[in-house]
Order: C-alpha cells, then structure tokens, then sequence
C-alpha cells in the first residue's frame, strides 16, 4: 500500500491543525542552546504575543505537554486534596476534565447540561446561589466543547458569579477557542486559563499552557497538591518562567511566526474569518438536513454555535466511522470522528486555524460527493449554500 496520495491532502480536522507553510519553515532549523541569547530573545517574544492573544497581563505557565498537561497543570497548582469545583458539562472534555481533577482527589460535581443546547445561565445562577456555605472553589468550564461544538459565554458566567456574590475562581478550557473566536480573560474576569499549541494556534501538538491571574496565583500559594513537573513555584524561579527541564526550542520559532501571521490577519479578522467560515459549514449541513432524513447539525442551540467545529449528527443506523473511512480513503479529505458517547453517530468538521474559502469548499463538496458513493441519506445543494453563505 502507498502512503502517497495523489494532490493535497485536505484536513479539516477539530484538531490537530493545518500548519502554514511558513510556520513549518520558522521550526527547520538546527538545534540551539535555549539558554542562547538569540533564542531567549525568540522565547520572550513568543511568550509576550502568547499574552496579547489571551488579552491578559498576567503569568503564562508554558510546559512541554498536550492540553491534558495544561489541565493538570490547572489543578494540581491550584487545589488541594478534598477541595470542591463545579465543572460545567455539555460535551466529551468536561467530563475528561472531571475525571483528572478527580484522580487527585478533588472532589468534582459535574453541572450536566443538555449537551445540543448548553447550560442555562439562570440554572447555574441558582446552584451559585444555593452554595451558601461558598464551598465551590472553582468554576471550570470548557469555552468551545470540541465534541459537541457548543460554546459557553464565558461574560455570562463571569456576571452569574458576581450576582451571586460568589468567590469561586473562574477557569476556562480555550484550546479549541483560542485564535479561533473572541476570548479576553483580562477583562472578562477569567482567573486561569488553560490552553494548548495544535489547534487555533496552528502549531504542532506538544505545548501546554496555563495563564494565570492574581487570583488564581494567590489560590496557589495555598494549595498543596502535589506537583513537580508542573510546579509553578518553581517555574517562577527560572529564567523563562515556565518549563521543568530542557526548553523545547523548535516549538518557539514556529509559535513566533504563527502569532505574527495572526497579528498581521488582525485577531478581530481572524475572528471574523472563522465566524464566516463556520457559517458556510452550518449552510451546507442544514442544506443537505432539509429532507427528512439527512445529516443535521448536532448542537441544536445558534446562541451557542462555535466557529471552530461542526458537530454532524448522521442519520440512525448509519456509521459515521464508516463514512469517513471512505472520504479519507478515496478522496483524501480527514474529518473529525465522535467520542465516547457520539461514536459513530457523528462527524465533526473542523474549521479552525489556516483555512480559507477554496479549503472550506472543497472539504464540503468532497462530503458531499462522498455522500453520494457512500449512500448517505441527504438532500444535495450543501455547497450551494455554503457558496450562497460565503457570498453574503
Ligand atoms: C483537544 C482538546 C483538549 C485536549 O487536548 P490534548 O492536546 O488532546 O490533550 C481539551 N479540551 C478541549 C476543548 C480540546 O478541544
């Protein structure tokens, strides 16, 4: 079997992402010393437009480590054995987000939600309300849950716990929000942040980061899970304050190059490309829904829809794994899978990071066309109505 297939290979994946040209070309590079002037100077620059596109002044922790690294790094650093969080549900991440904090012995509710429409602010209001002892320590939610393709309004949140009176830190899962749609955690009284390099950044996977307001740095002081690896404590001591160990120095170069391309775009029209993007997406799944029977959004709540994934709900009785077997295998096109509970119900398609029009485009019309081989019940005219939605 070859490995090659012929033409590009399209990916439109909810992460990993489409790497740009020139970010793969900043990281071929040979080894340097990170204690090197020169890549000292690549680091802090890295780490300052890290800063600017969370919106925050505050410290940025980064570890050689997958998103679930920047989760655990969350937790141990500001929890201690017994402590209580609530954890927002609405998808696959909330509920893997419990299950680490729990394996610590944080003790975890999980605030389960609808996961087609999201949580009710006024419901969470309440349970905020009913906590009159103020044991939760902490909110923790997941911005844009990649399973489910829901988004949390973060401000809305922010608002339910100040009504309430409540101290709780708010923390946020944005790594597949950030670089993607709007997230200010300055001004949006978020307390930590985690984040990860693979998707809205349009890094290769591998760095983990954790931002971390005043708030949460006091929390710090105090807590006493254990922790090595991910100390923050110590990574306060060296000189780039984040890292235990050997500074992976590849990463740096291309998160340099991925940061200016995004300030260059404008995050503001980063945002507005993937609002316009995603809407084209949830033309085309709506088009080819409008029989009876065909595919149809999953997330059934607009208020809440993400521009960085589209969550496809097949037909009964269809394998999704089965069709996008078949897209990949005679056309090339990787999609998104489901996750434990939604295998082989859904497909998700995702629309974050390097994408333009002609990519979008041509990951629907090969869905579509696949559709077509595959049997999909479905209704044709999806890349009509994206093309119609690309050209408001
Ligand atoms: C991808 C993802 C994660 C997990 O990140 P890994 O790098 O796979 O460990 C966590 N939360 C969200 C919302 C994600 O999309």
């Amino acid at each position: 079997m070859s490995l090659r297939k012929p033409g590009r290979h399209f990916f439109a994946n909810p992460g990993p992402t489409n790497i740009p040209d020139s970010v793969l070309r900043a990281m071929n590079r040979p080894s340097m010393d990170f204690m090197d002037a020169d890549f000292i100077e690549v680091f802090d620059e890295a780490r300052a437009g890290l800063k600017s596109l969370l919106f925050t002044e505050h410290e940025v922790f980064i570890s050689a480590a997958s998103g679930h690294g920047a989760w655990e790094s969350a937790m141990v650093n500001l929890f201690s054995p017994g402590d209580e969080v609530l954890i927002i549900g609405g998808g696959f991440f909330s509920v893997t987000w419990a299950a680490l904090a729990r394996s610590f012995g944080i003790i975890v509710e999980l605030f389960e939600v609808d996961w087609r429409h999201g949580v009710e602010i006024a419901s969470l209001q309440a349970r905020l309300a009913a906590d009159h002892g103020q044991r939760v320590k902490a909110i923790c939610i997941v911005h844009n849950e990649s399973l489910t393709s829901l988004v949390t309004p973060i401000p809305e949140v922010r608002a339910a716990l100040d009504q309430a009176g409540h101290p709780a830190l708010l923390l946020v899962d944005t790594i597949s929000s950030l670089g993607c749609f709007e997230f200010r955690m300055d001004e949006w009284g978020v307390d930590a942040v985690v984040g990860g390099s693979q998707k809205g950044l349009m890094l290769p996977t591998g760095l983990g980061f954790v931002a971390a307001g005043p708030r949460a740095l006091a929390a710090h002081k105090t807590a006493t899970l254990p922790r090595f690896y991910f100390d923050w404590t110590a990574m306060m001591e060296r000189r780039f304050r984040s890292f235990t160990g050997t500074v992976p120095i590849m990463p740096f170069f291309g998160m340099v190059e991925a940061l200016s391309l995004l300030k260059a775009e404008g995050f503001e029209a980063v945002w507005a490309r993937h609002h316009r993007l995603a809407q084209a997406v949830r033309a085309a799944v709506r088009a080819w829904g409008s029989g009876n029977q065909g595919p149809e959004l999953y997330n059934l709540n607009p208020a809440r829809y993400s521009d960085s994934v589209t969550t496809v709900l097949v037909p009964d009785g269809i394998d999704a794994d089965a069709f996008r077997k078949l897209l990949l295998d005679r056309f090339n096109v990787s999609i998104g899978g489901g996750l434990a509970p939604l295998i082989g119900k859904v497909f998700r398609i995702g629309h974050m990071g390097d994408l333009n029009e002609p990519m979008i485009l041509g990951t629907l019309a090969a869905i579509e066309l696949a559709f077509g081989v595959f049997g999909m019940p479905h209704t044709p005219g999806g890349v009509a109505a994206a093309i119609e939605s690309l050209k408001a």
